[in-house]
């Protein structure tokens, strides 16, 4: 029989047990947070129609130019992609089933994202996000939320080295003329620019903005600014947010070269950034997309948003030491020798587990040390020990596996008492 040995895809990664733990306390504790905020969760495909990525997100930006996992599905030849963020699905899963009939919507989804990027530490092929969506809500007091409540998470996790910076990128109009102004200047420097934008340069000027390329950044330094030509709605909506944020006392950054990396934004925009993974630096991207809901055949309706890197949070919490994770270890494990000891330590984890207790059923032998070295190792607190003493007795051992307290013998609904309080 010949064989072969796979290997997961580049830069999409297993999830192995180790890891698991923290993922979960990771997606537990989102869950809670967004409870709290009244937001609901929303599970779209993970596969859509290319072209709902193409509209909304824009032709000409990094996603849709060469990040996207698309293809033709041989077997109709519908275009088909692999979601690359969840905005776009979140508006279109809204439309579709006219959610917003019902009024204003407070949505939120959780679930992995498809970019072909290079791979490195925080960034990967697949990988994870949690945002929420306020359908409905002009704000600025739904962009306040929004950024309260993520600044509400940071400290739930316990984390400190997160900055806040924010800009408004004004309205679609005021953001021609800027752009006009944009062509004009970077024309004139057009010897100093790149190949990604040259070829930007006309079709999307406002990305040269958000280039990563750092001998263009005093280039960029020198461009004209959108917020010293914004628009007079958005300028009152950017003073509005700011008056919020300062009467909660969140602190913040002005950041005029904040443009983000997708078409559908205006006004706000915001980004939490964290000194802590190198280039990987946004943890957290968001603001407003008040044209979106009416591109995708719904009614006009202002919109605000985010959305959050699981994995690039995850590396944070363990790099800034910040709240130990809880480890999830079973309540019990059951080591148990001899044939009488095995079939009631088979029954005991069975009424362990009927009384809501997590026990785990040692398998495979061995010797009491080597036993009780496999219970320590699962994280149980206590064991339950079955040797032939205890079967002859009807009787367990319990043992503490962590912090203080003595074995005792005793009966099993004993136990069960003894462990539920
Ligand atoms: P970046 O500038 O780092 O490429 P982005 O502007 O493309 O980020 P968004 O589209 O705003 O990112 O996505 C929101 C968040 O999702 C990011 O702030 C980041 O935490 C996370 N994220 C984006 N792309 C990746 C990736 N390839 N791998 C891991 N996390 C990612
Ligand atoms: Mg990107």
């Amino acid at each position: 029989m010949s064989t072969q040995k796979f290997q997961a895809v580049r830069g999409m990664n297993d999830i192995l047990p180790d890891e698991s733990d923290a993922w979960a306390f990771l997606e537990a504790t989102l869950r809670r947070w967004l409870a709290q905020y009244g937001y609901r969760e929303v599970r779209s495909p993970i596969l859509e129609p290319t072209g709902l990525f193409v509209r909304s997100i824009g032709e000409v930006t990094d996603i849709v130019e060469k990040e996207m996992y698309t293809f033709v599905d041989s077997l109709n030849g519908e275009s088909l992609t692999l979601r690359p963020e969840a905005t776009a699905s979140c508006v279109r899963l809204a439309v579709q089933h006219n959610l917003l009939y019902a009024g204003p919507q407070r949505l939120w989804y959780m679930g992995p994202m498809f970019r072909h990027e290079r791979p490195q530490k925080g960034r990967y092929r697949q990988f994870h996000q949690c945002g929420a969506e306020a359908l409905g809500f002009e704000g600025p007091d739904a962009d306040a939320e929004l950024i309260l409540m993520t600044a509400r998470l940071w400290d739930l996790l316990g984390l400190k080295e997160v900055s806040l910076e924010i800009n408004s990128i004004g309205s679609l109009e005021c953001r021609q003329q800027h752009r006009r102004r944009l062509v004009d200047y970077f024309e004139r420097h057009a010897a100093m620019l790149d190949e990604d934008s040259k070829r930007r340069l006309h079709a999307n000027p406002l990305r040269i903005l958000d280039s990563k390329n750092p001998a263009l950044a005093d280039l960029i330094d020198g461009a004209p600014r959108l917020t010293d030509a914004l628009d007079d709605a958005s300028a009152a909506h950017f003073e509005s947010l700011q008056a919020l944020l300062k009467s909660a006392g969140l602190g913040y950054r002005i950041n005029p070269r904040l443009v983000r990396g997708l078409d559908y934004y205006n006004a706000t925009v915001f980004e939490w950034v964290t000194p802590l993974l190198g280039a990987q630096s946004t943890l957290c991207g968001g603001g407003r997309y008040d044209g979106l809901v009416e591109q995708l055949g719904g009614k006009p309706t202002p919109a605000c948003g985010f959305a959050m890197g699981l994995e690039r949070l995850l590396a944070v919490l363990q790099e800034s030491g910040a709240r130990p994770i809880p480890e999830q270890g079973p309540d019990v494990y059951v080591v148990h020798q001899g044939e009488a000891a095995q079939e009631a330590a088979f029954l005991a984890a069975d009424a362990l587990r009927a009384a809501g207790f997590a026990a785990v059923l040692h398998c495979g032998g061995g010797s009491f040390k080597s036993q009780l070295k496999r219970a320590d190792a699962s994280r149980a607190a206590h064991a339950v020990i079955l040797g032939e003493d205890e079967v002859r007795a009807g009787q367990v051992s319990l043992k503490p596996l962590r912090g203080q307290g003595a074995q005792q013998t005793l009966s099993l609904e004993q136990a069960i008492q003894f462990l539920k309080t």
